[in-house]
């Protein structure tokens, strides 16, 4: 199922809580809204769900508007942060009672609920744990539940609300690759709310990225990594060093650096701003041509297989964060105290907010 949002815009009372949201879901994909709190991404998705009216624009299934359906009509599954699992029932009867409780007509009989039902528990791994009430379960295990119940009544869309908020690291890594894996399985259209970029980076087909009731960037992970076309969405994905300076002669100037800046020539004088993510910098021992400044190493951190490398420029005093492969950090024997040199391998420059190119 195709989903189109369409110039959606919400307010509660005087408050405007999405403003001219355009969206394209292609059938199958799997997308992240990824925003700070307060960004509207659960507003969003309630439209979607038609537990909420937009009051401009409008929603389609696969071409077809259905912004005034009720949210019964329009055929989704949904997962909430706080799998409200109903605690009287066993696991088997939370799964079942979606199916349960269709029109006679579209009912399946008991056998087929029965064979539906133990088929979705053993695909989210909980086959053994049917006869169970939710509160003999972990926070894990509630939430595959929750899973399985919206996926028996094989909803055209999924969405998913934070659906693994509570949960601690682990378990919530764990899940994540399960849920992209189940989503492929199903290939259903699946929208889910988060507001951790990691979460977002690894499972999405696709990120959304929301801020104060807008969308800032749509793109697959690369994209938006790579290649963030705001500084709220450099910021948002990830670490960010920021080197303010002022343009002059296609070049930004910041103490000692001087950084080339071939898209904004005409801009003498100027402040603006260049972004460099920690992995886009490269430390040595000599010199590197341009672009280089000096810098003393801080602080070592190692990550896994990469090494956090705090610097403090010798220019301007600012800390600096690099990262780079524990190879490297071999090669370079590097050590807290050491004089080094720095040196952006890419980066990407934003005028002020005001700035007319
Ligand atoms: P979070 O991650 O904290 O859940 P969010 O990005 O999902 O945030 P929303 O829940 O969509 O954000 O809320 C967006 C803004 O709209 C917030 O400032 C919120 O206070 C406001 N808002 C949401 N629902 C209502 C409502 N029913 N009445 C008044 N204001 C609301």
């Amino acid at each position: 199922m195709s989903i189109v949002i369409d110039h959606v815009s919400k307010s509660f009372g005087t408050f405007q809580a999405l403003s001219d949201i355009n969206l394209d879901i292609q059938t199958g994909e799997l997308v992240a809204l990824l925003g700070p709190s307060g960004s509207g991404k659960t507003s969003l998705l309630r439209i979607i769900a038609g537990l909420e009216a937009p009051d401009h624009g409008s929603i389609r299934f696969d071409h077809k508007d259905i912004t005034s359906i009720t949210a019964k009509e329009r055929g989704v599954g949904f997962v909430f942060q706080h799998y409200a699992l109903f605690r009287h029932m066993t696991v088997f009867e939370n799964v079942a009672y979606g199916l349960k409780v269709k029109p006679r007509k579209e009912r399946p009989s008991r056998k087929i609920i029965k064979e539906k039902v133990h088929e979705l528990l053993d695909l989210v791994k909980l086959g053994s744990l049917a006869d169970r009430y939710p509160s003999q379960l972990s926070g894990g295990q509630r939430q595959r539940v929750a899973l399985a119940r919206a996926l028996a009544v094989e909803p055209k869309v999924l969405l998913l609300d934070e659906p693994f908020g509570a949960l601690d690291a682990k378990v919530r890594k764990e899940l994540r690759r399960w849920l992209r894996r189940l989503h492929d399985e199903f290939q259903i259209s699946s929208i889910f709310v988060t507001h951790d970029q990691e979460e977002a980076l690894d499972v999405a087909d696709k990120i959304v990225v929301m801020n104060q009731g807008r969308i800032e960037q749509i793109g697959t992970p690369i994209e938006v990594y790579e290649n963030p076309q705001t500084p709220f969405v450099y910021d948002f994905l990830g670490s960010v060093n920021i080197f303010k300076g002022r343009l002059h002669e296609g070049t930004l100037v910041h103490g000692d650096l001087v950084l080339n800046t071939p898209d904004l020539t005409n801009s003498g004088g100027s402040e603006a701003s260049a972004y460099v993510r920690p992995h886009d910098l490269t430390i040595s021992k000599e010199i590197q041509g341009d672009e280089t400044v000096r810098a003393t190493v801080n602080h070592l951190h190692i990550v896994g297989a990469v090494v956090r490398v705090e610097l403090i420029r010798a220019d301007t005093d600012e800390y600096v964060e690099a990262e780079i492969t524990k190879e490297r950090y071999r090669d370079l024997s590097l050590k807290v105290g050491e004089s080094v040199y720095i040196k952006p391998r890419h980066l990407k420059v934003f005028p002020p907010e005001d700035y007319v190119i």
